[in-house]
């Protein structure tokens, strides 16, 4: 324990925590150390996004509007990592609710990469991706409403894993968007991820979202040969840095050579992907966010208010950061009458769509491999100016949050730079076990 906690002291500077909970997990490792090991995950060290709730600590999803919230309950994904004997050392810094793909709207400052403290950490669960990469956990649990488990592990270096939505129960995970969200896991190895993730995943009274089956114990052994598809839509696109897409092609042509079927197949709905995901996250934010009022709990301005309208007025203008208000807005804008057909249900219609053809690709292939990002970690600053050019960066990974699947990066690539990059796998849904076995095996090599 003392180890992480040095680490932490060590690497300040990263911004990594928004707080470390040092007695408490020394306490905890006292008692884990004084009992017989029993539990499948027993004095396992690990981080958690500050948007999951953890009783009695502090949660307050990288927002000043939650700034003083204290959880009265622990997420059951929390709850299930305790139950087996892990140790939560403190909750990471986020990008404010999850919105963000650079982790620079966090309300308490930007996690710095680890690789190059200039550059971003990616977001939203850079703090996970950045503790993680420095060696300040064994392991991090994150959210995914868009790909903010997989780009902060792309621009970090280490594995992320999204689940199938649903596989993990959500309760206790601050709501974004809603049918998105899902809580994955940052990690060093595949094996890791498999570990945590039969711990946290199965059913839940407290969510009739979460799939009703658990996961068994993960064999990930395998020598299988997998039918692959890729799209060339997404190597070839204009925005992807020519470098990202000629190492992708490389490792396509060696998968080839080892005896793997690998095959294009044209994706034509690419240029909707990032419009439809921003009108259905934006509209289920405004909502989702509604209850943030300062009311029950939360900020509270000192401005004295002459009135309940504004009251809420004061305790969200001074609470929110200015991205969270734009996606509020927006989230506002195309769910009102005269919009809502043109927007909301429009994006319904493409999200349909989106999940026919993703059915079809995977009838006749196992997986789908991707660039998770079209560049590898930028500058701080340099493209937080510009909501479009952030919101475009998320082009390769809003799909599998719009279609439900499974999604992983792994850090299989070196850019010219020097910086890590991933690749992005992706299986038909709630296929798991094939997806972190084939995850292994491409590790393994
Ligand atoms: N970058 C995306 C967004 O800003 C994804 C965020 C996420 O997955 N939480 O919405």
């Amino acid at each position: 324990m003392r180890y992480y906690l040095d680490a932490i002291d060590q690497n300040k500077h990263l911004n990594c925590f928004l707080e470390v909970f040092a007695e408490h997990a020394l306490q905890r490792a006292i008692e884990l150390d004084s009992k017989p090991v029993s539990g499948k995950l027993h004095g396992i060290v690990l981080g958690i996004k500050d948007n999951i709730c953890y009783k009695g600590h502090k949660a307050s999803a990288a927002s000043k509007i939650l700034q003083n919230f204290i959880s009265t309950y622990s997420a059951t994904a929390v709850e299930r990592l305790e139950n087996e004997g892990a140790i939560i050392i403190g909750r990471l810094n986020c990008d404010e609710f999850g919105m963000g793909s650079s982790n620079e709207n966090s309300a308490f400052g930007p996690v710095l990469n680890p690789n190059d403290n200039s550059r971003v950490a990616g977001g939203s669960s850079g703090g996970s991706a950045a503790a993680v990469k420095a060696g300040m956990c064994m392991a991090a649990l994150g959210t995914d409403t868009g790909g903010s488990i997989r780009l902060p592990a792309d621009f970090c270096g280490v594995i992320g894993y999204k689940p199938s939505y649903g596989r993990v129960s959500r309760h206790g995970l601050m709501a974004y968007g809603s049918s998105f969200d899902q809580i994955g896991v940052l990690s060093n190895t595949v094996a890791d991820t498999a570990a945590i993730l039969e711990v946290i995943a199965g059913p839940d009274e407290f969510d009739s979202t979460a799939l009703p089956n658990n996961l068994e114990s993960i064999d990930l052994k395998s020598e299988k040969k997998y039918r692959i598809a890729y799209f060339p839509e997404w190597i070839e696109h204009s925005s992807i840095d020519p470098e990202i897409s000629i190492q992708l092609k490389d490792y396509l042509k060696q998968l080839e050579t080892n005896g793997h079927q690998v095959n294009p197949v044209s994706f034509t709905l690419t240029d909707f992907i990032v419009p439809t995901y921003y009108i259905l996250t934006t509209a289920e934010a405004s909502s989702n966010l509604a209850r943030y009022d300062g009311a029950r709990f939360g900020y509270q301005s000192e401005k004295k208010p002459d009135n309940l309208y504004s009251f809420y007025q004061h305790n969200r203008t001074e609470g929110f950061g200015k991205e969270v208000k734009r996606r509020i807005m927006l989230g506002t804008f195309v769910l009102s009458t005269g919009y809502y057909d043109a927007y909301f249900t429009k994006a319904q219609q493409v999200r349909q769509q989106l999940k026919k053809q993703t059915e079809l690709i995977f009838k006749d292939y196992d997986f789908i491999l991707a660039p998770n990002s079209p560049t590898v970690a930028y500058k701080l600053g340099e493209k937080n100016k510009d909501p479009l050019a952030m919101y475009m960066g998320d082009i390769f990974t809003v799909f599998a949050n719009l279609t439900g699947v499974p999604a992983v990066s792994l850090p299989v690539f070196k850019h010219s730079s020097n910086l890590p990059f991933g690749l992005q796998l992706l299986s038909s849904t709630h296929n798991e076990v094939s997806l972190l076995r084939f995850s292994h095996q491409l590790m393994q090599q």
